[in-house]
């Protein structure tokens, strides 16, 4: 039992921090096309800020750290702050989500700074459909990214996908099919309709049973047991494939009973489920000079009323009105 356990006996330790709501990349299913991101520098959360709420949260019971955005790597400083952040005592794992295309400048710095393993975004192995999706031409640049970040020694290398009907949904099983030669860890996401973004119909989503028969030319699906530092993800392995594919099921089965996970937007607002606008502010008292035993209380206040499960379903899209692009995914 620690400080953060909640009223239906979930330890939550991990925390996901999103470093800025910037992103270099209007995915269709996160973001509108014209999205210009609000926050001004000096409501996002500084280093420092950040770093003195990880410190804080801690003793606490937090041990696992994921950094997102936005796209993480747009922030000035970012490997300067990976690298204090796992010299913060009694954190087990830090890990990075990224888009990818900066990967390739910096993989050295969040490798040498401590981070072992690394999401990188990818729905599409057609450089034209990547720019449909993301609104940039710059395929190349995260695929290489990707192929670096396993030479680099990442393990594992985890690849999100997103998918979506009548976009990438005749690639799945070729993205799936990577996991033969690489030992890659392939996500396939269930599309979340919240907030506003350009592709926001429903019907653009497939859930888990659509996703697992796109992939069944592949062969059979032998199911992972999970391990200390996996998320949600069901886990899969095609016989003699090298790495997974992985089913993420916020829609069809959600996870909510194990979730574990705390969100601090870059704006400095402490989430206690992705899907539920509920959220403390942490920044303001921050700011005003609390001190850390205040912050603490923070974090237990909003433990207490963490949401059992999220309301989210394929038809009822308006519960979150954030957006992905602030909260982290
Ligand atoms: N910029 C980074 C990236 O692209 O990975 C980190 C932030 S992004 C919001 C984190 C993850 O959320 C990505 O893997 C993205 O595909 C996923 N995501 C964004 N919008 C989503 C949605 N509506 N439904 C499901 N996943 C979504």
């Amino acid at each position: 039992m620690s400080n953060l356990t909640d009223r239906y006996n979930r330890h939550l330790n991990y925390l996901r921090i999103s470093v800025t709501d910037r992103c270099n990349l209007r995915c269709v299913y996160c973001l509108p096309r014209n999205f210009v991101p609000k926050l001004p520098h000096q409501d996002i959360l500084t280093y420092e800020e950040i770093l003195r709420i990880v410190r804080a949260a801690v003793p606490l019971g937090i041990s696992k750290i994921r950094i997102t955005g936005g796209e993480p790597l747009v922030r000035k400083g970012i490997c300067d702050f990976l690298k204090e952040l796992s010299e913060v005592k009694g954190l087990s794992d830090i890990s990075v989500t990224t888009n990818g295309v900066f990967l390739k400048e910096n993989i050295e710095s969040i490798r040498s700074a401590g981070v072992k393993r690394i999401n990188i975004s990818l729905d599409t192995l057609n450089r034209e459909k990547f720019k449909e999706i993301t609104g940039q031409d710059c395929f190349g640049n995260v695929w290489e990214s990707i192929l670096l970040a396993e030479e680099a020694g990442f393990d594992p290398v985890k690849i999100n996908v997103v998918a979506l009907r009548g976009i990438n949904d005749d690639e799945l099983a070729d993205i799936a099919a990577l996991s033969f030669s690489h030992p890659f860890h392939i996500r396939f996401i269930e599309y979340m309709p919240i907030g506003k973004a350009a592709y926001q119909h429903s019907d653009k989503g497939m859930l888990a049973p659509e996703i697992i028969d796109r992939l069944s030319r592949l062969g059979k699906l032998l199911p992972v047991a999970n391990g200390i530092n996996d998320g949600p993800a069901e886990r899969y392995r095609f016989e003699g494939a090298k790495g997974e594919v992985g089913l993420i099921r916020p829609l069809s089965r959600h996870f909510c009973c194990k979730c574990n996970r705390l969100r601090l937007t870059a704006s400095g607002q402490l989430r206690t489920c992705l899907l539920s606008d509920r959220q403390e502010d942490i920044k303001t008292p921050l700011r005003k000079g609390c001190s850390d035993s205040e912050l603490a209380d923070i974090f237990i206040k909003a433990v207490r009323l963490k949401p059992f499960e999220h309301k989210l379903t394929v038809s009822h899209s308006d519960e979150v009105s954030a957006q992905m692009s602030a909260i982290g995914g």
